[in-house]
């Protein structure tokens, strides 16, 4: 299988809105591989017609009413759209998965800016089975691994230049017990020279700029720090998020409340103050650290809309809610340097966590994303690389080929 693809387990219902052409009679009688309830709505001509914003209030009504009519959880209903409207009434009922549909040439950035979870090209790749009773929602996603077929992986790069961005930890630097000995290994570093020396390369990463900028420790790149809030890179390359500094004075408070209580309070549990974030990790904790971790964190945020949390790889973050992140700093980082003329160049992203997701999505149409082993949520990635040893082995495949 060469297409990105998943099974979702421990589903009542799937509801499918067939649209214009992707989810057409004649894919959805092909459609063999749900177990599971399956309910059809096709969107009538009246609500259509309706003004955008009144339309998706009876949308999401009338996916209320039908939930209500099946007698099940919205936690155990599906819903698969091609629909713009149905995506987005479907995310705010808050049910198991939404999935978006994009076919082969829609694009399928904007399904995802509506809340689609996870946006996949044709129906077929969806498979749902129905669990036992108390069973929990749960899901396998299946992604291409670059490796497998090489050629169609590079056929974009025949006419358009590859920028890289990378991420650090579990991408670049195997994670480690203590991220503060995360050193990138003498090979990668090597491998990274080769690459700057072909391609425009960055490396994004939700740790401190200059911190990263130590570990990696090269001229030729571009670096951003703190999922984005901070770049810099090769002649005068700099932006520091003007918003994110006036909530500094905040942060140092909320570090401060952070070291005196959950720090103090459970072993294992490290207070990090980046930049523009904290980071509390519980990786050496005892197991249940982390709900008083985020009764803690909810109450230092409470009603205040400047801050929200963040969930990384046994991390919990408290950083600026701005409308900015590492997906945003592609984007950015592409049109400052002159590269965001899409037949020219291609935005590769390679990362391996839930916070390289907004970059995934953010290139989901005009890029290639590649996920490193897996996280807890579906990826907007188009490929996979195993571990950060198949990374190294894939960058010393570009640094080398003709
Ligand atoms: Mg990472």
């Amino acid at each position: 299988m060469n297409k990105s693809s998943i099974k979702l387990f421990g589903i009542d219902t799937v509801i499918l809105v067939p649209g214009k052409e992707n989810l057409s009679g004649e894919h959805l009688a092909h459609w063999k591989n749900c177990h599971t309830g399956k309910e059809i709505i096709h969107p009538d001509r009246e609500t259509a017609e309706k003004t955008a914003g009144r339309k998706s209030v009876k949308i999401k009504e009338r996916l209320m009413s039908v939930i209500h009519h099946l007698q099940v959880p919205a936690k155990r209903v599906v819903l698969v759209s091609e629909d713009l409207f149905f995506i987005s009434a479907a995310k705010r009922l808050g049910l198991a998965m939404v999935i978006g549909i994009s076919g082969e040439t829609q694009g399928k950035s904007k399904l995802y800016e509506k809340g689609a979870h996870l946006v996949l090209e044709r129906l077929e790749n969806v498979s749902v089975y129905k669990g036992k009773d108390e069973s929990a929602c749960s899901f396998t996603q299946h992604l291409p691994n670059v490796f497998t077929d090489l050629n169609k992986f590079e056929t974009p790069f025949r006419d358009r230049q590859p920028v890289f961005f990378l991420d650090y930890d579990g991408t670049l630097a195997p994670i480690v017990r203590d991220p503060a000995s995360a050193f990138l290994p003498d090979h990668t570093r090597d491998l990274l020279r080769g690459l700057s020396n072909r391609y425009t390369v960055a490396v994004v990463s939700g740790r401190d700029m200059d911190d990263i900028m130590q570990f990696v420790s090269l001229d030729r790149i571009i670096y951003a720090g703190s999922h984005g809030f901070r770049i810099s890179g090769p002649d005068g390359l700099y932006m520091e998020h003007a918003e994110a500094r006036t909530l500094l004075t905040k942060l140092d408070q909320f570090e401060k409340h952070l070291r005196e209580t959950v720090e103090k309070e459970i072993d294992g549990v490290e207070v990090e103050r980046k930049y523009f974030a904290i980071a509390v990790h519980y990786r050496n904790a005892p197991p249940g650290s982390l709900e008083r971790i985020k009764k803690e964190a909810d109450q230092l945020i409470g009603k205040q809309r400047e801050f929200k949390r963040g969930r990384g790889k046994k991390i919990l973050e408290i950083r600026p809610s701005l409308e900015w992140h590492k997906g945003k700093a592609v984007e950015w980082i592409m049109q400052k340097l002159g590269l965001s003329d899409q037949r020219k160049y291609i935005p590769v992203y390679i990362g391996d966590d839930v916070t390289d997701e907004d970059a995934f999505r953010t290139i989901a149409d005009d890029g290639i994303g590649i996920l490193v082993g897996t996280h807890s949520l579906p990826s907007a990635a188009n490929y996979q690389l195993k571990d950060v040893d198949q990374v190294s082995k894939f960058l010393h495949y570009m640094v080398h080929a003709d």
